[in-house]
């Protein structure tokens, strides 16, 4: 068959904690204090597209990498999980860099609403840059997507999630001043930095980098200390 172009609709867009790329996690379920939403576009989805949804407690979310699109791709990549060193192909990972950029992420299903004119499907678990454009939604339908026999290769087990993680005193402030709009916000920050989001090769060296990342509207610093994280600053944007 000769080359074709498809184009497609998203159905909706994501609202995420996840303001950039840095700090998102690598893969979905593993931060459960990131919680977000799709909101459906009216032109291509409506209310009815969702009845019976909340039978379901995980859903498929079928994605665009929009933010990383036209970055191109390669045949093979370097995946944070080989140390950023081991090349594998394309097809033998999950990276964003794809000759067609769609992800795929099982999430938590928590609740749909119509507000203000607007759908929206609340979902724990996400790896969603925030504005992410996504083209499907499915029930995730464990008899057949769960196949806990699977060989998972380098990807076998869940990334470690052991780092320590403390904070400042100014910051711990912080958290007590926005507990009403943010109550899970400690948790958040300390589930993301628990699996080191720095990349790879950056991780056995010395490191004395300040590093930033952005939650929500909260620009977070933080530095390692032998085998702990501080977070030294929470500052509204
Ligand atoms: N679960 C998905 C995504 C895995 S890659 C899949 O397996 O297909 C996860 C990384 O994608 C995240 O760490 C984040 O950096 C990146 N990402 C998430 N949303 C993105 C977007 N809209 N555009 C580009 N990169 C994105």
């Amino acid at each position: 068959m000769s080359s074709q172009k498809i184009s497609l609709n998203p159905i909706g867009f994501v609202n995420s904690p996840y303001k950039q790329k840095f700090g998102i996690p690598r893969q979905a379920n593993l931060v459960s204090a990131g919680v977000g939403s799709i909101e459906l576009n009216e032109e291509h989805t409506d209310i009815n597209c969702l009845r019976g949804i909340e039978q379901f407690s995980h859903l498929w979310v079928v994605f665009l990498f929009h933010a990383t699109a036209n970055r191109g791709w390669s045949a093979t990549v370097k995946p944070p999980r080989l140390g950023g060193k081991e090349k594998v192909g394309v097809f033998s990972s999950r990276a964003p860099f794809r000759p067609n950029p769609i992800g795929i992420s099982a999430v938590e299903y928590i609740k749909h609403q119509e507000y203000d004119g607007k759908i929206l499907i609340t979902i724990r678990g996400l790896d969603l840059l925030d504005g992410t454009p996504v083209l499907d939604l499915k029930p995730y339908i464990a008899y057949a997507d769960s196949l806990p026999d699977a060989s998972g290769g380098y990807a076998a087990e869940k990334p470690n999630d052991d780092l320590f993680v403390e904070f400042a005193k100014a910051v711990e402030k912080q958290f007590t001043l926005h507990k009403a709009n943010y109550p899970n916000l400690k948790e958040l920050i300390t589930q993301v930095l628990t699996l080191d989001p720095r990349p790879a090769w950056k991780i056995k060296s010395q490191d004395d980098k300040q590093y930033g990342m952005t939650l929500y509207n909260f620009n977070v610093n933080f530095r390692i200390e032998k085998n702990k994280i501080r977070v030294t600053s929470l500052l509204p944007e």
